[in-house]
């Protein structure tokens, strides 16, 4: 890794930086069974009325592992993992290891043609999956033959609890699907078995998490186990956190922030993970008045959720000691309100999914400054044996408060994207993470996002590219050219916008491309709004001008 040393400019304004680490684990199977061997009866899951400890999560990844091995699944297999926030993703997450796997986060809201592509591409061969998402969604594609899915396991969301929350589930079950492995059986099948050890070499991938990144095809990422491993560690130092805190598991798992900063962080403490199936705010409030959670970590609209609950008071809030908000951009006003709301003190984290989580934080305790010129607040310090600078068009440094994209070099930036040698190249050149963010760094040593240079969407903390929506608008009939930008909107950040030219005598209206959309992707993607133009801006050479579209 190039060292502060190494670059004079940067030590001179490493203020605020704090002091290396040395990892003490390197895998991520190390670092569960330390905690295993350690703390059996933490208990490690709470979901609902129900609890598994680390012994139950150990034993339960035994079976699966021992199942998954012998329906065929080998070394180096992919597990993809399309679950809600439920227990059976970390067996499941855990069980792809044990038998020497990987496993594939997959977003649960996905629908048939995103669960087709990144089943496709990862070439996950097994499927652990929740029985209505199987019934709905996955059964239909691997029906299709379009993946090399060949064992299906599916969970039920019910498993764990013994209550059931209309709030969440509805009043209506939907019936157990018969063509696939159940979960439950399979555990009680094999239970007391154990696979053979295995020892993964740290920089084999344990999970591949899907991010369009700064080009627009969703991406696996390579979290390594040692990326992985090295900020889960972080999130243990720098909150200052041990075995007698717990986690508020209200971020999705399949994302890089719930499956380092809420399981990784737990396996490793260990300590009780509160897991919310999907986030509902009544839902997770009432969960935290249960189990009175310590820390916490989700996206900005989610305190802003949480505050905003009829009956919440400060008190109930009173256990979250340390708070940390990241993912998309925190006004101040928005994190001044919620502590006058709510009494937490929200400290700014940054990083993207090929950080592992976070490449920059807020200290703990310490008071992020705002920028005058922007009004942003600091994004926080390059954490442990992290190294960012801000970078000119030609790659070059740029001096201190001038504005650049942020690139990073660290132990937690995974090598690359899985089977896309160019887009690795593109975005990691020589190791180092390009962002595709812009922003600056003060002469503290604080760094501030300005803008994405990339044109990602952030609604409401989900990320969404326009390339990706364009694609469905244009697989509709009526719909000559599309484009996709982001508008401004008061509670989600910004909004899915859609511009849309017809082909000739074709007619329909907006509110029909608007359905269109949503029964063709998930929920978070389809364009709010579509205004229906006679012709798009372009420029010369024929590119779509979104930037001129944005200003509309
Ligand atoms: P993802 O890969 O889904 O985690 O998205 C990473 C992107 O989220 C970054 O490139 C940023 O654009 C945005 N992001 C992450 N953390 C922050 C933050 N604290 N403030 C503003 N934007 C953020």
């Amino acid at each position: 890794m190039t060292s502060y040393a190494e670059r004079p400019w940067l030590a001179r304004y490493g203020v605020g930086r704090p002091a290396d680490i040395t990892p003490e684990f390197t895998t991520m199977l190390d670092l569960f069974r330390a905690s295993a061997a350690r703390s059996p009866d933490v208990e490690l899951i709470r979901y609902f009325d129900g609890v598994l400890t680390t012994a139950d999560v150990d034993r339960a990844s035994d079976a699966l592992a021992v199942a998954l091995l012998e329906r065929g699944f080998r070394r180096g297999d992919r597990l993809a993992l399309y679950l809600q926030n439920d227990p059976a993703f970390v067996i499941g997450l855990i069980a792809a290891w044990k038998a020497g796997g990987k496993a594939v986060a997959i977003n649960p809201m996905n629908k048939h043609r995103e669960l087709t592509y990144l089943l496709e591409d990862s070439g996950a061969t097994a499927l652990l999956c929740l029985d209505d998402l199987y019934a709905d969604v996955a059964r239909p594609v691997i029906a299709s033959g379009q993946t090399v899915v060949r064992l299906v396991i599916t969970a039920s969301a019910l498993d764990f609890q013994q209550r059931l929350d209309p709030r969440l589930f509805g009043s209506v079950l939907k019936p157990v699907v018969e063509d696939a492995l159940d979960l439950t059986d399979l555990l009680d099948r094999h239970a007391g078995q154990v696979p053979p050890p295995v020892h993964p070499n740290p920089d084999e991938v344990a999970i591949l998490t899907y991010t369009s990144g700064t080009t627009g095809v969703p991406k696996g990422a390579m979290n390594t186990h040692r990326t992985m491993a090295f900020n889960c560690q972080t999130y243990r130092d720098w909150m200052a956190l041990t075995g007698n805190d717990s986690v508020l598991g209200v971020a999705p798992l399949f994302h890089i922030t719930g499956l380092v900063g809420h399981v990784g962080l737990a396996l490793l403490l260990p300590c009780p993970l509160v897991l919310a199936h999907r986030f509902h705010p009544a839902v997770v409030l009432d969960a935290i008045r249960e189990h009175r959670p310590t820390f916490m970590i989700g996206a900005i609209t989610v305190f802003i959720a949480l505050a905003d609950v009829p009956d919440a008071t400060p008190d109930d809030f009173a256990s979250l000691k340390v708070v940390y908000s990241g993912g998309a951009p925190i006004a101040p006003a928005v994190r001044d309100r919620i502590k006058a709301q709510t009494g937490l003190n929200i400290h700014n984290i940054y990083g993207l999914t090929e950080t592992n989580s976070p490449s920059h934080g807020v200290p703990l305790g310490a008071d992020a400054p705002v920028d005058p010129a922007s009004g942003a607040l600091s994004i926080g310090v390059p954490v442990f044996n992290t190294l960012a600078r801000i970078a000119g068009e030609d790659g070059e440094d740029v001096p201190v408060g001038e504005i650049g994209e942020i690139a990073i070099t660290g132990p937690q930036v995974v090598p690359g994207y899985w089977n896309k040698p160019d887009a690795t190249a593109e975005s990691l050149p020589g190791g180092e993470l390009c962002t595709g963010d812009v922003g600056f760094m003060d002469a503290d040593g604080w760094f501030y996002l300005v803008d994405r240079k990339k044109d990602m969407i952030n609604a409401a903390g989900y990320k969404v590219w326009p390339r990706e929506v364009e694609d469905v608008l244009y697989t509709h009939p009526a719909v000559r050219e599309a484009a996709v930008v982001g508008v401004p909107d008061p509670y989600r950040g910004e909004n899915v916008a859609a511009y849309v030219s017809l082909l000739p005598g074709a007619r329909v209206t907006p509110e029909e491309l608007i359905a269109f959309c949503r029964a063709n992707m998930a929920a978070y993607k389809y364009p709010r709004t579509v205004t229906l133009v006679e012709d798009l801006p372009k420029t010369t050479t024929g590119k779509i001008l979104r930037r001129e579209l944005r200003g509309r």
